[in-house]
């Protein structure tokens, strides 16, 4: 019997899906790749906005560095360390489309956020330091923030790490500044450093979560739609599921080449099992009813379907199957049965079955075959049972 349900509640309760409060990670190695997986194409498509906001910006500033020169000369270094930046985005915008793994998107990521906060730093040496350098400082801040949803906690906290370092360095070594600005200036950098970091660990916490309540869901209905299609006392599929397989081996029959390529529907009943009952109880006929079914599973191929349709009547299903291969199928269960391969003590009587057999035909409904194989059922109960009775 199908158990992925039960499994996966174990799974859950193993502490899979536990996520850690320093890094906004799954532990679980395989359960972080299969989220990163899942959630990558919301990624990329956020990382495209955030990367055409950032070459933007860098234009902007492109365009405004020569007015807040008090020189005469316009700093062309300065201009070309913009334009190689707004170059690199557009590059990494077109490298986005071919991302598709985790990894490289990782990796792209990290280089464009890398590249625009050098080249932040960069230009601001190449000015002339006090003129702009809250406006140059304020955008890595800002930056450091919105960073922050793109990459994992752990990245996020080396890259702000190394530039909030950078920047409190160059605020230290300038010397227009007084001790307070200086002070304030790196403070700024510490909680732009600080904030990044925690809001990168929520929104990785808080994305993962979801994730995982997604798979509990999942995992649900999952068992919802076993319970709902599984037959209690002989684990097998029964009659509600057969009723919506039943579109697929339709379709098999429209995909269908020929005659050897035929999907038979066989309705097959116990013979006489009133008598089992009703000689030795319930009980016993519950175990006449088990190790038939066990019998007919032991006959299906995975690409064939068996189903408990109510009481002693079952429908066996042979796809992609000739004609005379599934005769001598149903003949060979038949001879199985005959050879007492069902024992059941203390019931004494042979338990033999009947079978009707049909092909589906490409203008058969579930209905339709499953009444003309009923039909031939009955002629083989008619016949004397204990045989298969086709069309
Ligand atoms: P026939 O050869 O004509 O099919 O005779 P039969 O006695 O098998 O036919 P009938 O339909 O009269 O009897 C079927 C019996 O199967 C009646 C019912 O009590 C029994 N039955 C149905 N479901 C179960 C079950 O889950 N467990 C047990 N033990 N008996 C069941
Ligand atoms: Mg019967
Ligand atoms: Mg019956």
């Amino acid at each position: 019997m199908d158990c992925r349900y039960f499994e996966s509640e174990i799974f859950m309760k193993r502490g899979l899906f536990r996520i850690s409060q320093f890094t906004g990670k799954f532990i679980d190695a395989t359960v972080e790749r299969d989220f990163n997986t899942v959630d990558l194409s919301n990624k990329i498509y956020l990382s495209r906005v955030f990367y055409i906001l950032a070459l933007f910006v860098t234009l902007l500033f492109a365009y405004f560095d020569q007015f807040l020169i008090t020189d005469p000369y316009y700093p062309y270094s300065v201009l070309t360390v913009r334009l190689l930046n707004a170059a690199f985005i557009v590059i990494a915008l077109f490298q986005l489309k071919k991302i598709d793994t985790y990894d490289a998107y990782v990796k792209l990521t990290t280089l464009v956020i890398t590249s625009i906060l050098t080249s932040l730093v960069v230009a601001e040496l190449m000015l002339e330091p006090n003129q702009d350098i809250y406006v140059q400082f304020d955008a890595i801040i800002i930056i450091c923030l919105f960073a922050a949803p793109f990459l994992t906690a752990t990245r996020v906290a080396v890259l702000m790490g190394i530039f909030a370092f950078i920047s409190s360095a160059i605020m230290l070594s300038l010397k227009g500044f007084s001790a307070v600005q200086t002070q304030l200036g790196i403070l700024a950098y510490v909680f732009a450093y600080v904030i990044g970091y925690v809001i990168s660990i929520h929104i990785g916490f808080s994305r993962r979560l979801d994730y995982k309540n997604r798979m509990r869901l999942n995992a649900q209905s999952e068992e919802l739609r076993e319970f709902a299609y599984r037959d209690l006392l002989t684990g097998l599929h029964n009659r509600r599921s057969y009723v919506d397989h039943f579109a697929k081996y339709l379709d098999f029959v429209a995909r269908s080449r020929g005659d050897d390529d035929g999907v038979f529907i066989i309705v097959t009943d116990i013979d006489l099992f009133k008598n089992v009952n009703d000689q030795h109880g319930h009980e016993a006929g519950d175990d006449v009813l088990m190790s038939f079914s066990n019998l007919l599973s032991s006959t299906i191929r995975p690409s064939d379907g068996l189903y408990r349709y109510g009481g002693e009547e079952f429908v066996i299903v042979l796809s992609q199957c000739p004609k005379a291969i599934a005769i001598q199928r149903i003949e060979n269960i038949i001879q199985r049965l005959n050879d007492r391969e069902i024992f059941v003590y203390p019931v004494k009587q042979l338990i033999t079955a009947s079978f009707g057999m049909t092909q589906i035909l490409p203008t058969d409904d579930c209905d339709s075959a499953t009444a003309r194989a009923d039909e031939l059922l009955y002629a083989a109960k008619n016949k004397g049972r204990n045989c298969l009775v086709h069309d």
